[in-house]
């Protein structure tokens, strides 16, 4: 007899990842967007994608943000809930393996501004691409103000700005 293995999630169909990750990659809700598929142990979303298994979010943000700067890059949760599944385009930035750690840890001692690459930014400006958090993308952000995805990112992360609260 053939073992019955149960899928929490109905099995996709084929070219249905990729038909709903292409479809939510302007999603552009404000709480987090559940990956409807299979998950990992570890509540992450398992995405088949370009011919092996990835990480959805990770496939997510590469869709969004372009590849990582690094193969050592993670994508980042900015609500911090990679372990319930969360793809939302809008919480997902790159990140290296110490500033994910960071994130996660939170609120702990960040560096001053003055010391990071986005210093040459005003306090207005910090000001400003925060208020457009959910209303431009990171990319639309990045170009205004002469800075990378990455760095928008980190801004609205509170990354080496958190002093500014
Ligand atoms: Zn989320």
């Amino acid at each position: 007899m053939a073992k019955t293995i149960l899928h929490k999630k109905p099995r996709a169909k084929p070219g249905e990842i990729k038909k709903w990750l292409l479809n939510n990659k302007a999603h552009d809700g404000d709480s987090c967007l559940e990956w409807p598929f299979a998950k990992n142990k570890a509540g992450y979303g398992n995405c088949k994608w370009a011919g092996g298994y990835k990480n959805a979010h990770r496939v997510m943000c590469e869709l969004i943000h372009g590849k990582p700067p690094t193969p050592d890059h993670e994508a980042a949760h900015l609500c911090g809930r990679g372990d319930s599944g969360c793809v939302n385009p809008r919480h997902l930035c790159w990140a290296s393996k110490s500033e994910n750690n960071h994130q996660k840890t939170e609120h702990g001692t960040q560096l001053r501004g003055s010391k990071q690459p986005t210093s040459k930014l005003k306090r207005s400006e910090v000001v400003r691409i925060r208020s457009l958090k959910g209303v431009k993308s990171y990319r639309e952000i990045g170009k205004m103000f002469s800075i990378s995805p990455q760095q928008v990112c980190k801004i609205i992360l509170r990354q080496g700005w958190g002093w500014l609260d």
